[in-house]
């Protein structure tokens, strides 16, 4: 490790200066009400709703010429919307929902790449009064069949080519009034389907000028995000309008959003980030965003930067381990000097990737910490803060978190607990949709549970250990995966590590890792040899792997996280449970 704390070096330019300077203080005398529910425009009457505040606000305040979105499309296209344009054609697809009769908290799903008209039918849903709720365009078939069937989808926003793929299963939604096809460019030559209606005819015959935004208020059903547990079927988190109140302010002081900023969130839809980042914080902030249909590439992304001037960018540990798998030679090719401030969140960063970047970028990356349930940003490494690599920062002001021992009763700085957060934060999730059990069961003493495992230090910084579900017990150690996988990527052979507790007559159970290699390095029992000796001289004997397996691809979710459960089941040769996150490539 080059070090243990990343200091800032003071910002001299008054236009750079974090939003948030100084933490400690406004923390003391944060006040909801008064710091964030007031700064929203709210809708005459008193009603509140998330798209008028990402969209419309911006043109009532004059800022109509303003870019809100620059799409760059998988074959070179670019498209630009200024925010008058945006409130125009999402008013325009409002008034095609409201054509076709839709009713406040009617189920909007959007399974579609992303392309401007993903966004545009997004707000316009959102005005209409509808609930979206976005699906990854990878999924099959059965993923999207089984939250359409849970979620009673009304409406459907798809294009032609996966329209094709779920065909099949599209009867079965009973709920299911109509199909919107987006056919971009004309993409596809394929002929219609019958009944399906074209959204390009369908915006020609709407007129955004007579359309008339649904009176939500801040407890109406706003967003549906479907997220998998280890066990079972996916459970539907559902989110209310209030939610952007917390989006917009820690976008404001998380991401340090400055009005004049080029922002890249290279979260799909498909997942939380993708919709709390990718859409309701930038733009409730006045951003311009960068919408990339393209998936990753290292040199892909750092030409966008380069190109667009981008200032903000929010991404995940995933893809910071990708990028270093590229290598530091790539990054060095680009101009980054307009980048300003690096984000994460999904995962634990490892230490090493936050020093990489720090490296060749000239700046830390920041680690943040929130989940589906929380809606919003919890706990951050703020720009004007030290970045102490492996934490994932302080909490947000307004809220209160707090690490548990079994009876949920709160533990002291420097022992590692039951991760949990105080109730009533702005974009907490209303509830798991026709799941209450299961919502209620996350509460304890006065605590929502996270289901996550971390430690407290002396000042207030968390760490995180691992999922509950994969913290491993080790002849009486409790060992988080994160510290043993941190480790091994350290080693220049290793890409990414995901490690298990293997089940042990003895120890009860005993580490084990699972790796994949760097270009260049040879799977082996030398290498292997080599990496036990390597873990064990940075971690403990007890703590450092017992066994190492190579792997030629780390599973893991669509939102990159890595799927510890199903290298154990597959280790124990279990069942492998809900798959269907599951990147497959
Ligand atoms: P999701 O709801 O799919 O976004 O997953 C949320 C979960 O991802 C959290 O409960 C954590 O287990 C993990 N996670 C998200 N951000 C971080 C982070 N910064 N550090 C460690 N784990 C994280």
């Amino acid at each position: 490790m080059e070090f243990d704390q990343i200091n800032k070096t003071a910002v001299t330019d008054p236009a750079k200066r974090p939003n948030l300077e100084d933490y400690a203080s406004i923390r003391a005398n944060f006040d909801w009400w008064r710091d964030a529910f007031e700064k929203m425009d709210w809708l005459a009457g008193g009603g509140l709703n998330n798209a008028y505040e990402a969209v419309d606000r911006h043109v009532a305040h004059g800022h109509g010429d303003k870019l809100a979105m620059i799409w760059l499309g998988k074959n070179g296209e670019e498209e630009r919307y200024t925010y008058a344009e945006f409130k125009h054609e999402s008013d325009r697809f409002g008034a095609v929902m409201q054509n076709l009769g839709i009713g406040l908290g009617d189920r909007v799903f959007i399974f579609m790449d992303r392309l401007p008209e993903l966004y545009i039918a997004a707000m316009g849903i959102l005005k209409a009064g509808g609930v979206i709720a976005p699906l990854f365009s990878a999924f099959g078939p059965d993923p999207v069949r089984d939250r359409m069937l849970d979620a009673g989808a009304k409406y459907l926003v798809t294009s032609p080519d996966l329209r094709a793929k779920i065909s099949e299963m599209l009867p079965d939604i009973k709920t299911l009034k109509n199909v919107i096809i987006v056919n971009k460019d004309g993409r596809s030559d394929d002929p219609p389907v019958e009944g399906d209606l074209d959204y390009y005819e369908l915006m020609s015959a709407a007129d955004p000028d007579s359309f008339t935004m649904a009176e939500t208020t801040q407890y109406d059903f706003a967003i549906m995000h479907y997220t998998s547990g280890s066990t079972g079927k996916p459970k539907g988190v559902l989110h209310r309008h209030q939610a952007v109140i917390q989006q917009w302010i820690t976008g404001h002081w998380a991401l340090d959003f400055k009005f004049d900023d080029v922002y890249f969130c290279t979260a799909d839809p498909g997942w939380v980030t993708g919709t709390s980042y990718g859409m309701m914080a930038p733009w409730t902030n006045g951003v311009t965003q960068i919408i990339y249909e393209g998936g990753f590439s290292a040199s892909g992304w750092y030409k966008v930067i380069q190109d667009y001037d981008v200032t903000v960018w929010y991404t995940a540990p995933t893809a910071v381990r990708l990028l270093m798998r590229a290598g530091g030679d790539v990054v060095d090719q680009y101009d980054m000097s307009s980048l300003r401030f690096i984000g994460s969140v999904g995962e634990p960063l490892n230490p090493e990737a936050v020093v990489w970047g720090n490296r060749h970028f000239n700046m830390p990356i920041h680690d943040n910490w929130w989940q589906t349930e929380t809606g919003a940003i919890m706990c951050a490494n703020y720009p004007s803060m030290a970045v102490r690599p492996g934490s994932m920062g302080r909490p947000f002001p307004g809220i209160t978190m707090g690490v548990l021992d079994d009876q949920f009763n709160e533990m002291a700085p420097g022992s590692a607990g039951s991760l949990a957060v105080r109730p009533g934060w702005p974009s907490m999730m209303y509830t798991y949709w026709q799941q209450d059990e299961m919502y209620n069961s996350r509460f304890k003493k006065g605590w929502y549970i996270t289901g996550d495992q971390a430690s407290i230090d002396e000042d207030g910084y968390f760490w995180f250990q691992g999922r509950a579900d994969d913290v491993i017990n080790t002849a009486g150690h409790l060992v988080g995966p994160f510290e043993v996988e941190s480790a091994l990527i350290e080693h220049e052979a290793v890409a990414e590590a995901g490690v298990i507790g293997k089940p042990d007559p003895i120890a009860m159970e005993v580490v084990k890792a699972f790796v994949t290699l760097n270009p260049g390095h040879e799977a082996g029992p030398q290498l292997r040899r080599e990496l036990m000796r390597f873990a064990r001289d940075r971690l403990s004997a007890g703590v450092a792997p017992r066994e190492i397996d190579f792997i030629d691809i780390m599973p893991k979710t669509r939102s990159g996280k890595i799927m510890r459960r199903l290298l154990k089941a597959r280790e124990l040769g279990l069942p492998e449970g809900d798959t269907s996150t599951l990147e497959d490539d």
